[in-house]
């Protein structure tokens, strides 16, 4: 747990749907199961290496997984205690789909100009398209929205605007 190099990947239970798609915007790998019962999550989480989340405090406390029992019914604090308690996203917020968990590829204002509002493709240089399902992402009106929903306080990473140094 205190080991920051190692790479984190969940895999949320049913309940937790909603925590998933956040958790997945942050830059966290986020797999979900909306039906799969307790021994189906175990293995999973335990083949893949993931960690656990989960409501169920039976499943928490199952032998030889890695889980995190979350204590929030608050999507808000679900995440902030995700972040507390297992570190930050190891990728940067909006590289990955909301939806499907997989890494966007980078797209061009050409590429995607029929498909976002004029405004934002006169204000982004920079879009990310899902190679799954084809939703397009972008960096500003997107962390504007997280920020505001989260909080200033979370750690929110931008591969758009590096602030750091
Ligand atoms: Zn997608």
């Amino acid at each position: 747990m205190t080991d920051t190099n190692e790479p984190l990947y969940f895999l949320a239970d049913g309940m937790l749907g909603r925590l998933a798609r956040w958790l997945r915007l942050l830059g966290y790998d986020t797999a979900y199961e909306n039906d799969a019962d307790d021994l189906e999550l175990a293995r999973r989480a335990r083949a893949e290496g993931r960690i656990l989340l989960t409501r169920d405090r039976s499943l928490a406390a199952r032998r030889g997984l890695r889980t995190l029992l979350i204590e929030s019914e608050q999507v808000r604090e679900q995440v902030r205690q995700v972040v507390e308690t297992l570190g930050p996203p190891p990728s940067p917020a909006l590289s990955r789909c909301s939806l499907c968990n997989v890494p966007l590829s980078p797209a061009t204002p050409q590429q995607v100009a029929d498909r976002v509002p004029p405004y934002v493709l006169q204000t982004q240089k920079r879009f990310g398209i899902c190679p799954t399902c084809g939703r397009i992402y972008w960096a500003g009106t997107h962390l504007q929205h997280m920020k505001r929903y989260l909080g200033e306080s979370l750690p929110l990473q931008s591969s758009e605007n590096p602030e750091d140094g």
